[in-house]
């Protein structure tokens, strides 16, 4: 059975976000191990890797010329100046970096980002082209309270505020309920495809039914080799962001292969 109609452009694409494991030996070793498990499927595979690995693993794939794109977890909106401990654009993007996750649950809640400066981000981001990966995503308690859509509209909307069509067509959303990061709580499909399909509403409201139908919504949270193709199977889900199951190449590469275009 199609994943989704066939009348869809849009393409698979697996994420991995390593968060803050592994080190440069052993992020190349996994490279190493990886590239050849998924040499057949035909989804996208991105891979999230620590600041310290990004020129590294970046050097590996081209001379592995391996099937993996490689990117960084966050950066700072400036492009350059006295902010110490920060990273610019510009700097992941000489070391190898394609794509940058921004707004994900981790700096939201443990690092107190906001919607605002989330936005400046992804405006710097895309200016410096790096294609950022939009995080979004409820809590527990604002499910439980029947928030999750009006939580996901304004998140969408704060941290894409002044985004022209064209530059949002440069983009990947990513739909992580807070309550299923790293909890082992996946979301039921049919819960993921509502989000998915209101997440997708909010942006054709905005910026219209062409560019909403073309951008790329990936689930997060709790994915693992057993659970990805369900929620593949849903037609708004268009790709998955996986944490710890990104941190071993078997399963990462169960969840690849077990993926279609
Ligand atoms: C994440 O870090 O984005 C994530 C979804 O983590 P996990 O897969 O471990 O829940």
């Amino acid at each position: 059975m199609p994943r989704k109609s066939p009348l869809s452009s849009r393409s698979t694409v697996i994420a991995g976000n390593w968060k803050m494991y592994k080190t440069i030996d052993e992020a190349k070793a996994f490279v190493e191990t990886l590239a050849p498990l998924i040499e057949k499927s035909q989804a996208t595979v991105y891979l999230a890797v620590p600041f310290t690995a990004i020129h590294a693993t970046a050097q590996l794939v081209k001379a592995l010329d391996a099937p993996i794109v490689i990117g960084a977890q966050n950066m700072n909106d400036a492009t350059e100046g006295a902010f110490t401990g920060e990273i610019a654009a510009r700097m992941l993007k000489d070391a190898g970096a394609q794509f940058v996750i921004l707004g994900h649950s981790e700096r939201r809640h443990i690092f107190n980002e906001s919607n605002d400066f989330i936005n400046k981000k992804v405006k710097r981001a895309l200016e410096d082209a790096i294609q950022p990966i939009l995080c979004i995503g409820e809590t527990l308690t604002q499910r439980e309270e029947g928030e999750t859509e009006a939580v996901l509209r304004e998140q969408l909307l704060g941290s894409l505020e002044g985004v022209s069509s064209d530059a949002l067509l440069k983009m990947l959303v990513a739909y992580e309920p807070v309550w299923a990061i790293g909890t082992g709580k996946v979301a039921h499909p049919d819960d993921a495809q509502a989000a998915h399909a209101h997440v997708r509403g909010v942006l054709a409201e905005n910026w219209g039914d062409e560019v909403a139908n073309q951008i790329v919504i990936q689930y997060g949270g709790s994915v693992k080799p057993d659970n990805a193709a369900d929620l593949l199977s849903k037609p708004d889900v268009d790709g998955l962001l996986v944490g710890g199951a990104s941190l071993s190449a078997d399963s990462f590469s169960k969840i690849i292969n077990g993926s279609k275009a």
